[in-house]
Parts: structure tokens; sequence; C-alpha cells
């Protein structure tokens, strides 16, 4: 049995889609240590694996979720992070020596601390493949973000440098680095064309398993007929701008909808709650989709994954970058539309709301596509396929060490 350490950031996002395949490999008799701010360890524990706290001062969820919004901002909170983070590190695989280090592709505290003591690497990658992504992007939003990025440049050259330096050049590298086993939590038929992925690339689908998940819904006031389901996600929810304009587009419509508004909106501020509508602070999102014709969504990695898994064609409201990248996904898949999709993002009204409904709901191909697709990433093998594909490669790995 191999002794494995993951060395995550805190993001839901990022750490959803390890927490069943840290659970399996555990089953599987393996020591896992678990590698992340000490926020998480609630979060991580029924996994079974071994909670590794990070040193604080760490960024807060919120704070880390902030600056992903835009990359250059992710970029720079990430390297400002980074060298305390590699040091620690270091000490802990002097110590631990793992057998296999996993590491979040922007956690580059982990691949190097790894590289430093010549540990084999493995990374977890919970978003798209970004590099060569340029296509998908599109040429006008490629500038902007390079123009956006122009100032911070010799800021995140000198880190870079000095990274080097103090770790020296072949171990440091950039924010993100690859390694020769890459999982991807979703189908390769999904995922944008991108030549830059190779085959140390593998497609493991969305990493779902409904027994890790919380939250209660009063399933018997679900009525026959069309249902939609709307949720922000868990942390770009504070929009209430976005909630009434979902009540003045959708009262009334013949249709029942569920709408999860997040935890830290107050819902009686909301006003009157049209009849038709079942309001919620938070859902059990897998049980509800199962359910629903329509998804409308702010496009988290992890949503958009789930409602397609399901086969329910979606309508993304992106509300920051990332999200707006996976809208496109979505959109040039024929799975579903993207709209509120120039920055800022998230802005729509409830004419385009209930327009963009309708489109999805009357024309086939979006079901059609959105029950192909999920077909591709239930056969991608999920959590199960992950840890197949990590005891495989810590096999060769022990090979190529002896
Ligand atoms: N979620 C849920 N109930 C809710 C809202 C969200 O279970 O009421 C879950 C959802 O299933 C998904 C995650 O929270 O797994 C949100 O992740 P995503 O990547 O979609 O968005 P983020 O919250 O990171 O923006």
């Amino acid at each position: 049995m191999a002794k494995i350490a993951y060395v995550g950031l805190p993001a839901h996002g990022h750490t959803n889609p390890t927490l069943p395949v840290m659970k399996e490999l555990v089953r599987r008799g393996h020591e896992v240590l678990y590698y992340n701010a000490e926020s998480f360890r609630a979060k991580v524990a029924p996994t079974g694996a071994d909670f590794r706290a990070l040193p604080e001062p760490m960024p807060t969820e919120r704070e880390v979720s902030m600056a992903m919004q835009e990359l250059i901002d992710a970029s720079i909170l990430l390297a400002g992070i980074s060298p305390r983070l590699t040091r620690y590190m270091i000490d802990e695989f002097a110590r631990e020596q793992p057998d296999l280090v996993i590491y979040d592709s922007v956690a580059m505290w982990g691949y190097i601390a790894a590289r430093t003591h010549g540990l084999p690497v493995a990374c977890s990658i919970t978003t798209f493949v970004l590099d060569g992504s340029q296509g998908t992007v599109g040429l006008g939003a490629m500038a902007r973000l390079m123009w956006s990025a122009l100032p911070h440049v010799p800021k995140l050259l000198n880190w870079k440098q000095s990274m080097a330096r103090e770790f020296g050049k072949d171990n440091a590298g950039g924010i993100t680095e690859y390694a020769d086993l890459n999982l991807v939590f979703t189908s390769k038929e999904f995922h944008p064309k991108n030549k830059f992925v190779d085959d140390r690339f593998r497609f493991v689908g969305p990493s779902i398993d409904a027994t890790t998940r919380d939250g209660s819904f009063p399933f018997d006031q679900l009525r026959d007929g069309t249902k939609v389901y709307i949720s922000l996600g868990t942390i770009t929810n504070l929009d209430s701008a976005f909630y009434r304009a979902v009540f003045t587009a959708f009262a009334g419509y013949p249709a029942q909808v569920i709408l999860a508004v997040g935890k830290h909106t107050d819902l009686a501020a909301l006003g009157a709650v049209p009849a038709n509508f079942i309001v919620r602070n938070y859902v059990p999102q897998l049980d509800i989709l199962q359910r629903v014709d329509a998804f409308i969504t702010h496009g988290g990695m992890n949503s958009i994954h789930e409602g397609l898994y399901y086969g329910v064609p979606e309508i993304v409201v992106p509300h920051q970058f990332e999200q707006y990248l996976n809208g496109k996904r979505v959109e040039q898949t024929g799975t579903g539309l993207l709209i509120g999709d120039t920055r800022p993002y998230g802005r729509v009204t409830a004419q385009e709301l209930r327009s963009a409904l309708e489109t999805l709901l009357t024309t086939p191909s979006y079901r059609q596509n959105a029950q192909h697709i999920g077909e591709t990433l239930r056969a991608a093998g999920g959590y199960v396929r992950a840890a197949d594909e990590i005891e495989a490669y810590i096999g060769v790995t022990e090979r190529m060490l002896a």
C-alpha cells in the first residue's frame, strides 16, 4: 500500500472533486495525507484521509474566490503565498517521504516541494486545461486578459526569479505545472479542443459521489410537469438583482421553479415569493438535478458537469471569467445557452431569462446534446477511474525508482 500526499488550496471547487477520489484511495487501503487550509478540515474528515493544515495565515475561501475572478489576480495571490508554503511543504516531505504527491494544478508549493525531494508527482485539474485554450477564449477576450495583466508582469517576473533562486530553477516553474499523470475531471468529448493536451492527461469525468453531499428538500412539494432549477453556486451567489429578475421572469410561468440562493442570502429580504417557486438557501443539488428539465446556473465547473451528467440542458449566467469559459463550452457543445456573458458578468434582464428558457425548452437538440454529453461524462469513470489511474501510476513510478 502506498503513502499518498494530496496538496491543495482553500477553494471548494478545487477540493470537491478530490474528496471521492481520496475516500476511494483510503478504502483501497492507502494512507492519504491531505494538505489544505484548516478551514477545510471538517469537509475532508469523512474521506478518512489524514488531514494536515497548511500554516496560517492562509487566504480565506472568499479571498481565493474573489481573486479567481480574474486570472491575473489569481496569479498574484498564488505567487504571494507560494514561497512560505513551499518551505513548509519541503519540511513536511522530508519527514513524511510519501510515495506519490498529487497536487492541485495551481498549488505549486506541492510540486516544487516534491521535485526538491525527487518524489513522483501527479496533478489534479478541476478546471479545463487552460494552457492551449486560447481558441476557446477568443481573440478579443485574450487581448483584454493580456492588457489587464501587463502592469503586473514585472512583479511576476521578479517572483519567478526569486523562486528559481531559492528552490532551484529545475524545481520552481510557473504558476501552473503539469505532471506525467494529470487527472482532468471532465470527459474528452466535453473538454475544449486543445492541442496542448496529450496522453499524459486522463479525462476521468466528474467525480460524483452523492454520499459525500448534504442538504434537505421537500420533495413531496414537487408537482408533475416542467421543472426548472436555478442556482448561482456557493460563492458568487449574493446577487439579489439576479433573484429579482428571476422572480419577474418566471412568476406565473407554466413551470415549477426551484431556486437555491446560497447560505448567506436573507430569504426574507427577497420579498414575496411567486406561487410556482420553492426557494431555499441550500438544496441537495444532485437529487434535484435528476428531477428537472432545465438548469439555470452560474457555470461553476461542478455545476455544469453535474447538470450534464444527468442530461439536463443549461442556461449559463457566468459571474466570473472561468465560469464564462465554462459557459462557452456549454454553448459550443449545443448543450445550452450562455447569457449575461459580457463584463461585468451576470447582468441579465427578466426578458432575457425568459426568452432563453423558452428557447431551451422548445428546441429538442439542447436536451439531446446534454444527454449525449451526459453519457460521455458517466462513461469516463469518475472517482473510481481516477483511483485506478493513480494506482497504475504508482506501479509505474515504483518500477522506475526500483
Ligand atoms: N451545491 C449544492 N447545493 C446548493 C448549491 C450548490 O449542493 O444549494 C453544490 C453543487 O452541487 C456543486 C457545488 O455546490 O457541487 C458548487 O460548485 P461549483 O463549482 O458549481 O460552483 P462554486 O460554488 O465553486 O462557484
